[in-house]
């Protein structure tokens, strides 16, 4: 294998040249405020267990529950003999949890994208893009083969115009449409923590005859009444037909769902190959993402809201962003380089403090960045160690 390996080598040496390299780091403590890197306690600013259910043991003890009762595996996908209690459950915990009339669940929020978008969509059909949407959004529509179009970040004006665009490329000649538009865009971007104009999309789309896919990865469990996203908040989940999200993040298990019409999710049990053509996912993480849905709902998770938002004003205070304004859990320090962002991020790390510096390719070239995220579980007093660190490594005010 030497000459095999050596080819692997030199793109490797190349990756490390361009401060690209990645590697993994073990863990070796559940997720919290403090993590245990390399027999190291840090306080950790970087999970996306924005209301810190991950450990809660209302979650574990779900999870244990489930183990009890259906075992540690499935032994088949959902479609053959793996379609477990748990699942069904999950399901109508989620669509009541999001007002829709069905919901399914996927091994994760990347197999819930690609299942869902090669599903509803094929060559003839053509798929718009916000241009800061996630990978897995990204691969699903590139696989689907149809024609794909990408609009400026928000950018309404650009969304319009490749809108108008579909409209000629799926206009057969008799008038009569041929293909489908679908425009997909996240409720909270994931690297930078903003939010979408749903209301605008959902008029756009509107107009023009094409569906519409809302990835609420990061706004599930945080946005919204009980946590139930931002597409609530802004009242205009009914207006959306296909709603997207993870069970890995402010849900504090693992999985993905799509939440929508009982049409929706029948054609996909038909369509959705991931879901088809994969083991059904482990019975207890299903058991413990039905505990989070219950648990984001009640007394408690608005009480973890609450601190999320304090938590959240404290530290962008630390970065010099307005307070008041909650956007989301995540924070981005914007350094551009990426050897000053990976430098940033160990100067940090010398300090206690786990932050991830964000590069290419899960950012654009020359946009490297220290993701900051909190969490219900953070304390007043981790804020302010997170803030001295910054203004030690010299990353912030
Ligand atoms: C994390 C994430 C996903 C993928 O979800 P997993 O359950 O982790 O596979 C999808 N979309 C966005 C925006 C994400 O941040």
């Amino acid at each position: 294998m030497t000459s095999f390996d050596d080819e692997l080598n030199l793109r490797l040496t190349a990756l490390r040249e361009q401060n690209l390299f990645r590697e993994l780091r073990r863990v070796d403590s559940a997720q919290g405020a403090q993590i245990q890197i390399n027999g190291r306690p840090l306080l950790n600013f970087s999970s996306n267990d924005y209301l810190g259910l991950a450990n809660h043991p209302a979650l574990k003890e779900a999870a244990i529950r489930a183990v009890t009762d259906f075992g540690a595996g499935t032994g088949a996908s959902r479609l053959i003999c793996g379609s477990l209690a748990p699942f069904h459950e999950l399901e109508a915990a989620l669509a009541d949890y999001k007002k829709t009339e069905a919901a399914l669940a996927f091994a994760t929020g990347y197999a819930a994208a690609t299942g869902t978008i090669t599903a509803l969509t094929c060559k003839e059909d053509v798929i718009i893009l916000d241009k800061l949407v996630h990978a897995c959004i990204v691969d699903a529509a590139r696989l689907a083969g149809a024609k794909l179009r990408v609009f400026d970040h928000n950018d309404l004006n650009d969304l319009a115009d490749k809108l108008a665009w579909a409209d000629k490329a799926t206009a057969g000649e008799s008038g009569r449409r041929t293909g489908r538009i679908l425009v997909v865009t996240e409720s909270v971007f994931s690297m930078d923590g903003d939010r979408a104009p749903l209301r605008e999309i959902v008029a756009l789309k509107a107009l023009h005859g094409a569906w519409l896919m809302v990835d609420e990865a990061h706004g599930t469990g945080v946005l919204g009444h009980q946590g139930r996203g931002l597409a609530d908040e802004l009242g205009v989940s009914g207006q959306i037909e296909i709603q997207m999200g993870t069970l890995g993040k402010a849900l504090g298990s693992a999985g993905g769902y799509i939440c929508g019409s009982r049409a929706l999710i029948d054609y996909l049990i038909n369509r959705a190959r991931s879901l088809i053509f994969s083991t059904a996912p482990v019975p207890a993480a299903a058991a413990a993402a039905t505990a989070g849905v219950r648990l984001a709902q009640s007394a408690e998770g608005d009480a973890r809201r609450r601190a999320l938002r304090e938590i959240t004003a404290g530290v962008r205070l630390a970065c010099g962003l307005p307070a008041a304004e909650f956007m989301s859990a995540i924070v981005p320090v914007i350094l551009g380089d990426e050897a000053k962002t990976l430098g940033a991020a160990a100067r940090l790390r010398e300090q206690d403090i786990y932050v991830p510096a964000i590069r290419y390719p899960t950012v654009a070239r020359g946009t490297a960045r220290l993701r900051i995220t909190t969490t219900a579980n953070h304390t007043a007093a981790d804020v302010a160690q997170l803030a001295a660190a910054l203004k030690n490594a010299g990353v912030a005010i």
